[in-house]
């Protein structure tokens, strides 16, 4: 086969001493930045930004600057393994590739024969987020056998549903425009931790003048540099964003022959904003009314003026409609149709992938929600989950009612595949492990969904191990299983090319000739003047019915509060500089911290440093305690992304969470933890 693109080859020592090789970093981040990698006969030296992309600019985060930790770390998977030990203790026989693989071959062909397809469960999420790792040779083995389909919706599905009822996920305002924005609010959002090529633009829009809000419920680097800061409380951004609808319709700040024109429902919108008043709005979200009024003035006069809607803000049983009343603002408040102007959201959607080289249809098997994995293999009866494949994620880290998950796992009826770079946490209650390449060690395409950047990762360095990579292992496992149809290809070179031909307009040629690709409608589109809602009649749906029905109490409605007297305090586990989710969470960290306001630490007798427990009915999370002011009173947080080994009693905050779902998209309630914390009684 001819080399599909020009670049080094795996497993042979890259020329000369050194050498500095091109690559893509396809991590869960908005950025996707181009790296130059630096090897020395075969192995990592450095991983840097690439100036090739003007995003990346040269620089990325110190997390993927220390990637090599991971790649050549001690908890790397280096081969095979099949336990020997108890589940959760961790320990594994080596195995060849060809004894694993007939192994898992047969478990599933057993579970198939007796209890049904279904029986099988596929767990994977964004660990590795391109292309080439996810929704190929996979997708074809899982469709093709008939095994249950996973919703994956741990993350971003409310904020994705929204977006897509009211636009259809319209390309959105890219970082290089908001310098042009004269208002911009970072709502549930902290580019500090996740996204850092944003800051650079914020500030140099901050310079030209524009004024700055943050709506989050910590006081981060940008908040406080911010002329607005508005701490809300953890799950009221719906009311406050009411409040600004209110406000605009009100007032005369809404563009009546954009509405008619662009829009339909506005008045059902209207109406359910009608009872939030600014200072209901603000007594429930817990600022000062005087502070949201200035918000929403700012705001409603501003032009441009830009919403980036985040994550933060959809985590808790209300964050569906909050993402509604968040996107809609900008077709309310008349504010797109300018450069710098209109909402910036996920633009995932943006390049139009349909992803053809799946070589099946969706088969129409049972769907399990990824947010109620513990349940499902505890309580799912018809039928029960007897095989587990987990791939790309961390479940016993990642997912809510971490106990109930951990307990699903022991089940020793169950056989779980862990397939995975390093030995993580639910690696360590695996049947068989399989190790898997890191992006340095394979091609993939790395799609950013801030900037709109789509690149190539090459191989940079030698394969540790006998680490294999998802298309290799997927391709052999659908030889093995006899899913294949004649003439399909199984490996990953095979699987880049058909990728590169089937990639839509000139994206695969620009890629193979090392172009930048641009999208038809340019790298900096105008909402309404170069790209419109892809939605069926390009209106934005600003009540759409189905989500009326669909949605527990309605559209634009607010669930109360979960707090209780026993358990008031709301817990919230924001993205840390530290991991991407959880990956690298496997680095040493002994210094996780509880971050608590001083009136809650006060209330309690605890002071900064006090080992403390944090606790609900769920169960109990033991570290030490940072008492700052920089978290509103009545919040705690703890990292995203936790592994078990970061506290004292080798639990993590998802052990606090409910398996609760959102109002919308079914996404994971993180938010909605409600805890008590008191100090911890020396042993
Ligand atoms: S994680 Fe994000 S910022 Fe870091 S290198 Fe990857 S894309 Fe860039």
């Amino acid at each position: 086969m001819a080399t599909p693109v020009s670049t080094s080859t795996r497993n042979i020592p890259l020329g000369g001493p050194e050498s500095v090789v091109d690559s893509a970093c396809p991590l869960d981040c908005p950025d996707a930045c181009s790296l130059a990698v630096t090897v020395r006969h075969g192995k990592l030296v450095k991983i840097d930004g690439s100036e090739k992309n003007p995003t990346t600019a040269g620089y990325i985060c110190n997390k993927v600057r220390g990637f090599g930790d991971r790649i050549y770390g001690p908890d790397r998977l280096l081969h095979p393994g099949v336990r020997k030990g108890r589940k959760g203790e961790g320990r594994f026989e080596r195995a060849s590739w060809e004894e694993a693989i007939e192994l898992i071959a047969q478990r599933m062909e057993g579970a198939k024969a007796e209890f049904g397809g279904e029986s099988i469960l596929p767990y994977s999420y964004g660990g590795s987020n391109g292309l080439l790792t996810q929704d190929n040779f996979d997708a074809t083995l899982w469709r093709r056998f008939g095994t249950s389909r996973l919703a994956r919706t741990l993350c971003a599905a409310p904020t994705g549903a929204a977006n897509m009822a009211l636009y259809g996920k319209m390309p959105s305002v890219v970082y290089s425009d908001y310098p042009h924005a004269r208002l911009i609010i970072l709502w549930g959002v902290n580019p500090s931790a996740s996204g850092i090529h944003l800051i650079p633009y914020v500030r140099e829009a901050q310079k030209n003048g524009a004024t700055l809000i943050v709506i989050d419920p910590r006081s981060t680097a940008l908040a406080r540099s911010a002329d607005l800061h508005l701490a809300v409380k953890p799950g009221t951004d719906v009311a406050v964003a009411l409040a600004f609808h209110r406000y605009l319709f009100a007032n005369g700040h809404v563009n009546a022959e954009f509405l008619a024109q662009h829009t339909k429902n506005a008045d059902k919108l209207r109406a359910r904003a009608e009872e939030w008043t600014i200072d209901k709005a603000a007594e429930l979200a817990g600022i000062d009314p005087a502070l949201l009024e200035r918000a929403i003035k700012l705001y409603a006069d501003a032009s441009p003026a830009l919403i980036r809607c985040g994550w933060g803000l959809e985590r808790n049983r209300n964050g569906g409609n909050a993402a509604m009343a968040i996107l809609s603002l900008p077709a309310v408040g008349g504010k797109f149709g300018v450069r710098g102007g209109g909402y910036s959201m996920s633009n995932s959607a943006s390049w139009d992938i349909e992803k053809p080289w799946i070589g099946a249809p969706e088969a129409a098997t049972r769907i399990v929600n990824m947010n109620h994995l513990g349940r499902t293999l505890l309580d799912a009866t018809d039928p029960p989950v007897k095989v587990l494949f987990v791939y790309n994620c961390n479940p016993a880290a990642t997912v809510p009612d971490q106990h109930r998950v951990t307990r699903g796992l022991e089940r020793e009826d169950l056989f779980t595949v862990v397939f995975d770079q390093v030995m993580t946490d639910t690696a360590l209650y695996a049947d068989v492990i399989l190790p898997n390449t890191t992006f340095l060690e394979g091609y993939d395409f790395a799609k950013a969904y801030g900037p709109l950047n789509i690149d190539l990762g090459r191989p940079a360095i030698d394969v540790v191990g006998e680490s294999r990579s998802n298309a290799d292992v997927f391709g052999e496992l659908c030889s093995r299983l006899g899913v294949l149809q004649e003439d399909e290809p199984t490996g990953e070179l095979d699987l880049l090319v058909r990728v590169l031909d089937s990639l839509p307009g000139t994206i695969g040629d620009d890629l193979r000739n090392d172009r930048r690709p641009i999208p038809a409608f340019g790298e900096a589109p105008i909402q309404f003047v170069d790209v419109f809602p892809k939605t069926q009649d390009r209106k934005v749906d600003l009540f759409p019915e189905t989500l009326e029905y669909s949605t527990p109490l309605g559209l634009y409605r607010f669930q109360p509060d979960p707090a209780t007297k026993e358990y008031p305090l709301t817990l919230i586990s924001p993205a840390s500089d530290r991991t991407i989710s959880s990956t690298l969470g496997e680095l040493s960290r002994t210094d996780v911290k509880l971050l608590m306001n001083p009136d809650d630490a006060a209330a309690r007798h605890l002071a900064n440093n006090d080992l403390v427990r944090i606790f609900n009915a769920l169960g109990e999370v033991h570290c030490a305690v940072n008492v700052l002011p920089t978290i509103r009173p009545g919040t705690v947080s703890l990292p995203k992304g936790l592994w078990r080994r970061s506290t004292r009693n080798g639990v993590t905050g998802t052990a606090l969470v409910p398996d609760t779902l959102t109002d919308i998209g079914s996404g994971a309630c993180f938010n909605d933890a409600r805890v008590q914390v008191a100090a911890l009684p020396v042993a």
